[in-house]
């Protein structure tokens, strides 16, 4: 049974992929803060881990390893958005920001690497915004976050190509989880109607472009960020 490492597993995007992998025989293990939600699902292994903390995203891999054996895929997808002008942001709100959302990727990559480069294959994922390509008014450290985790991804596909390893984003667009609780109803509305497709996006559609990427069928593709945005960003 193939292995699945995903930071975010316990909600929204990260919950999907848990379930959709879960479901596919995967062994998943997935790393939150909170470690095992009230909804846990049967089988999978749930860790307490907080990525932007190095030591604890190193130990925790190490953990996940022990009990679930080699990893096969990486996705890193937890992250944290902030609303507000950007000349109102702290430097406590970039650290937080970047730590999460870039941090994670690099904290959790880094533990990933070298066991992917012994065992000569795996694929890395990462789940990116389609800010970080065009950039969002009021959401300035939220749009540079993604756009390093793009870079990173690119680069990383380079280096990481001649050891088997595939390395690839899905950047979705406006998605309807937690992380939209801050917007009304109306305030979703406008984001519908910049949209072609109509609509916000689904967790599940989101995991199900990851589960593409990961697989045999997407055997050719690295260093490319995806979108899936419903058409918001062409
Ligand atoms: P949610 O807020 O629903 O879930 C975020 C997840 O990340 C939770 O499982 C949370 O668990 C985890 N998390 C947050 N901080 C940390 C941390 N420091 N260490 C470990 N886990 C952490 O968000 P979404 O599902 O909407 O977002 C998932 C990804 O998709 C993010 O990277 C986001 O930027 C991206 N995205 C989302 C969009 C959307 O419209 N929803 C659009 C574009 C991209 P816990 O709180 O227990 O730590």
């Amino acid at each position: 049974m193939p292995h699945l490492l995903i930071s975010g597993g316990s909600r929204g995007i990260g919950k999907a992929c848990v379930k959709l992998f879960s479901g596919n025989g995967y062994k998943v293990s997935s790393f939150s803060r909170t470690g095992v939600p009230d909804d846990a699902i049967d089988g999978v292994s749930y860790f307490a881990c907080d990525v932007r903390d190095p030591d604890s995203a190193t130990r925790t891999v190490q953990e996940a390893v022990e009990m679930n054996g080699p990893v096969d895929v990486l996705i890193s997808n937890a992250g944290i958005a902030q609303s507000g002008l950007a000349q109102d942001m702290k430097y406590e709100d970039y650290r937080n920001i970047m730590d999460t959302n870039f941090g994670g990727l690099f904290n959790l990559s880094g533990a990933v690497i070298p066991l992917m480069v012994r065992q000569g294959s795996g694929v890395i994922l990462a789940v990116s915004s389609m800010w970080g390509q065009t950039g969002a008014s009021c959401e300035a450290l939220y749009s540079a976050s993604k756009g390093a985790v793009d870079s990173y991804i690119k680069a990383l596909a380079k280096e990481l190509g001649p050891s088997g390893i595939r390395v690839n984003a899905v950047s979705p667009g406006v998605v309807n989880t937690d992380m939209m609780s801050g917007y009304d109803d109306d305030a979703k509305q406008v984001l519908c109607g910049d949209t072609p497709l109509g609509r916000l996006g689904t967790p599940e559609e989101i995991a199900e472009a990851l589960f593409f990427l990961q697989s045999d069928k997407a055997s050719f593709i690295t260093g490319q960020i995806i979108g899936v945005n419903g058409g918001y960003l062409i």
